[in-house]
């Protein structure tokens, strides 16, 4: 956030109060810009009202389906037009019951989702067969690749870390006493 001209905004509109919890889904630090108007939202958050609202407009009319068939606990497969670039697939209703919001969010990597290939014993593969010597364990080696249990990246890096270590320690040992 102290990153500056980095920031885009998530535009909402009111109804995002209607939904159940909805506090726990922005997981933001900072409060949304708020205004009865997109207009005024545009000029709070200093971008061009006419775009803003042109833009608006165009997400709208890409929102075709029945908002009535909207359900933020499952993907209730309410989808918004072809020619949105990227197209919704779910949730997507008009922007259009006031307070217009504006959440600041700025990119950030969380997660990583493919990296290093590893076996159990923390060694790095390469066509699936170890490289003698290399080891890893954390964000490295692609933690959700395949899966996403919640939270469980730093009990992984920490199992993974100490095995790692340990693999190596007796790598080195065996060379020396090889040597
Ligand atoms: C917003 C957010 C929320 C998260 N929430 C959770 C959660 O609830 N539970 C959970 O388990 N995990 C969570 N994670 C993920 C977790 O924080 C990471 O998986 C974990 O910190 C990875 O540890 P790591 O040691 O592999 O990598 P890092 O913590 O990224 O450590 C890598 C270190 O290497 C240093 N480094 C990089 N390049 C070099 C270089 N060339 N020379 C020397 N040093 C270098 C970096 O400065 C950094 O200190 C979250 C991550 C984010 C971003």
């Amino acid at each position: 956030m102290r990153s500056k001209g980095r920031e885009v905004y998530a535009i909402l509109d009111s109804r995002l109060f209607a939904i159940a919890d909805w506090q726990r889904a922005t997981r933001s630090e900072v409060a949304p810009f708020q205004s009865d108007s997109l207009a005024g939202l545009a000029k709070l958050i200093g971008v061009d009202a006419r775009n803003l609202a042109a833009t608006v407009a165009a997400y709208n009319a890409a929102c075709t389906g029945d908002p009535a068939c909207f359900d933020a606990t499952r993907c209730d497969g309410l989808a918004a037009g072809s020619n949105l670039e990227p197209p919704r697939s779910n949730w997507a209703r008009a922007i259009s019951a006031p307070p217009f919001l504006a959440w600041p969010l700025v990119g950030a990597v969380a997660y990583t989702f493919g990296g290093l290939a590893t076996d159990n014993r923390a060694r790095v593969l390469r066509g699936g067969a170890p490289i003698p010597g290399l080891y890893a364990a954390g964000e490295i080696t692609g933690h959700f690749y395949a899966t996403a249990p919640n939270a469980v990246s730093v009990l992984r890096a920490f199992v993974l870390g100490r095995i790692a270590g340990r693999e190596a320690v007796v790598a080195a040992l065996s060379e020396t006493t090889l040597t």
